[in-house]
């Protein structure tokens, strides 16, 4: 399971203000221009190089990862890991010790981002400071164990931190159908309403430059297959012919179709929709609103599909190796070409990420 945790920070350009003469692209899915972005960086929760920074800009994290003493989540959760069907790793550092490392000291985290509540988001709030505020969706289960026998969060995840639910009611910014907070008032870090995983389900869209951005997009969706290939990716990002050429036989034709596959030859460049679609199963799938998943998912999708935004999820093991860990920055994602490299490397047989294989 990989799970990348986020820390932002913002800053402000020196540039002059971006609306100019040149409409960016960005400004069709209704998104207002500005010169305010935020820097991005990602961790790897297993692995950190040692950083010092001096900044004091606020910084923000979008989730946690899994907390470092997992049995002392509820029994709902702990369960599992008493009975070792989950495990953390014995060297494993959690985002305040992999912090601390980096020379980031916790009193400089203004807020803590739950993308969801579910256990491998939270983490452990209660190893930050009070006045680290927690910022949550609408509707975040507010059912607390001991109160509440199955509850998987307790009073330690709140207590003594301001809490902030947000209200898309109160806004009328809209991208791409997407209901979305200015969080810092300035178009640097935006909070995208995405509900369907979870009620309350949060996506984080940050501007890197002016004109192109980072949407963090938690666990709108768990897979890369579930995103792609559509039509419009592939007329801005074609796959790579050696790929399109190998998919011919590495993915199953008893699964996977379209108008173009024939004789045991999968086409991957005529395929109009995603390879795999969100389980609906009732009480089997991880969408607790399935119709609703779907909706995000779409809608997350016309972002994926143009140049100016690189699209991450928490559980896509294809983009393992594919973007630089703390304390690079994920800023210079565009002119780097990365969005290149990994928007097709799950279709790549070496990719963790690859399941469309007959066997
Ligand atoms: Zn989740």
């Amino acid at each position: 399971m990989l799970i990348t945790p986020l820390l932002l920070r913002r800053m402000c350009l020196a540039l002059p203000f971006y609306a100019g003469k040149t409409r960016g692209i960005f400004q069709d899915f209704g998104i207002p221009p500005s010169n305010a972005i935020v820097d991005v960086r990602a961790f790897n929760v297993v692995d950190l190089t040692s950083h010092k920074s001096s900044h004091k800009r606020p910084r923000l994290l979008f989730d946690l990862g899994v907390r470092k003493d997992p049995l002392n989540y509820p029994p709902a959760i702990s369960a599992f890991f008493a009975a070792g069907i989950y495990s953390v790793p014995n060297d494993f550092k959690d985002v305040p010790e992999l912090l601390k490392q980096g020379g980031i000291p916790l009193a400089s985290i203004s807020a803590v981002i739950w993308s969801h509540s579910h256990f491998d988001r939270i983490g452990d709030m209660s190893r930050f400071l009070n006045s680290t505020v927690l910022v949550v969706g609408p509707g975040t289960n507010n059912e607390l164990y001991p109160e509440f026998p199955d509850g998987v969060l307790q009073a330690s995840d709140f207590d003594g931190h301001t809490v902030h639910e947000l209200n898309f009611d109160e806004t009328n910014l809209t991208f791409s159908g997407l209901q979305a907070i200015d969080y810092f008032e300035d178009g640097s870090l935006y909070l995208l309403n995405t509900p369907g995983h979870l009620p309350g389900h949060l996506t984080l869209l940050a501007r890197v430059t002016p004109s192109s951005f980072i949407l963090l997009g938690g666990d709108s969706f768990h897979h890369p297959g579930q995103l792609r290939p559509r039509p419009h990716l592939q007329t801005h990002f074609p796959c790579p012919a050696h790929l399109l050429h190998a998919t011919r036989s590495s993915i199953s034709t008893d699964y996977f179709s379209s108008w173009g596959t024939h004789a045991r030859a999968f086409d991957l460049q005529s395929r109009a929709e995603p390879l795999l679609t969100l389980s609906d199963l009732p009480n089997a799938s991880v969408y607790a609103d399935p119709a609703r998943a779907k909706v995000s998912l779409d809608k997350i999708a016309t972002l994926d599909a143009d140049p100016d935004f690189l699209v991450l999820i928490a559980h896509d093991q294809s983009v393992a190796g594919g973007i630089p860990y703390f304390p690079a920055s994920l800023n210079g994602w565009k002119e780097s070409k990365w969005k290149e490299g990994l928007v097709w490397r799950f279709v790549e047989e070496d990719s963790p990420a690859f399941v469309f294989n007959a066997v």
